[in-house]
């Protein structure tokens, strides 16, 4: 009988554990299903972005693009389009610099929609830089197509779907107090340039912000048109010669700009690369010119790539080092 009882139960617990198995493999299974369905349709996002982006832009291809491996991220714009980036590591072997770190570059274009070569550099230089991934020394963070809205738009537009000039909405500390003031003023009311109700009010900048304070860039490069020059925000260090043909002509910032934001208050040094039309293309020879200032430029003038920075509220190792014995 004992024997009997002994197997029930033993049979029993088999039955509850396999039970247990079951049910374990069968949420594996959903969570699988789940992870599964979300890659196929993040790959189905992005093949119908690089569809409308390829038949936008005669510069980009649809091969191309899919060959960026972007990434979706989890903001969406205010039309609900992905906002895509992709980061690209420094190829340790190759880095010159061994006893420094690599420096943290965000690389940006198409935070103005109708500023057409502006995207498209933006894109021939990322595939570029996956095609020669092997040279890379730096850590790169690309979004190369920061307002998609504005560009999808028929006609394209400088501003996004909610009529805000990004390069106006980002949270510089004035904002509050000048930004509307100065759209009325020294822009009188330009749509083109309107700041946004209030800083960051846009998912698209609000997403920008995030990224910067993620990943925390050595510089920033954002390419624009039609000003032909090359403007520059931040510590003196870092300040540019020329990109290519684009000479240094300081244009200033406005309050919510990039270069206030990130260049004058974050103290990040931001490159501004405005190419000297917004419809048509350098030449080969001038946008392969131009990256390799921009490399050089990321790799002689980014003074965190020396050290990193030492943590703000460490004590100065002098203070404990003056101190005596038993004091
Ligand atoms: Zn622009």
């Amino acid at each position: 009988m004992k024997k009997i009882l002994a197997l029930t139960i033993s049979v029993f617990f088999i039955l509850s554990i396999s039970k247990t198995v079951i049910a374990q493999e069968s949420h594996n299974q959903s969570a699988n299903d789940k992870s599964l369905n979300t890659t196929q349709q993040e790959a189905s996002q992005i093949k119908d972005f690089c569809k409308r982006w390829s038949r936008k832009l005669r510069t980009v291809k649809f091969k191309g693009c899919m060959n960026l491996d972007l990434k979706i991220s989890d903001y969406r714009s205010v039309e609900g389009d992905v906002l895509t980036y992709r980061y690209l590591l420094p190829n340790k072997q190759g880095t010159k610099q061994t006893q420094n770190r690599p420096g943290r570059i965000l690389f940006m274009s198409g935070i103005h929609g109708d500023e057409y070569s502006a995207i498209s550099i933006g894109y021939l230089w990322m595939l570029n830089m996956i095609k020669h991934q092997q040279d890379n020394q730096q850590h790169w963070l690309f979004l190369p197509l920061t307002n998609p809205d504005g560009l999808f738009r028929s006609p394209a537009t400088r501003i996004n779907a909610n009529n805000v000039d990004l390069n106006r909405n980002f949270p510089s500390p004035d904002w509050d107090e000048l930004a509307i003031d100065y759209w009325k003023k020294y822009y009188r009311k330009n749509k083109r340039r309107y700041p946004g109700p209030r800083s960051s009010s846009e998912p698209e900048t609000q997403w920008l912000v995030s990224l910067i304070e993620e990943f925390k860039p050595d510089a920033i490069i954002s390419v624009h048109a039609p000003y032909g020059l090359v403007d520059y925000d931040g510590p003196d260090h870092a300040t540019p010669n020329k990109i290519g043909q684009l000479k240094h002509r300081a244009l200033g910032t406005f309050p919510g700009s990039l270069g206030r934001y990130a260049g004058e208050y974050l103290k990040i040094p931001v490159l501004t690369l405005e190419l000297r039309a917004a419809g048509s293309m350098p030449s080969q020879k001038e946008i392969y010119n131009m990256w390799r200032d921009i490399e050089e430029w990321t790799e002689t003038k980014i003074k965190g790539m020396e050290q990193d920075p030492v943590p703000k509220f460490s004590k100065p190792a002098k203070l404990t080092d003056t101190k005596k014995p038993g004091e």
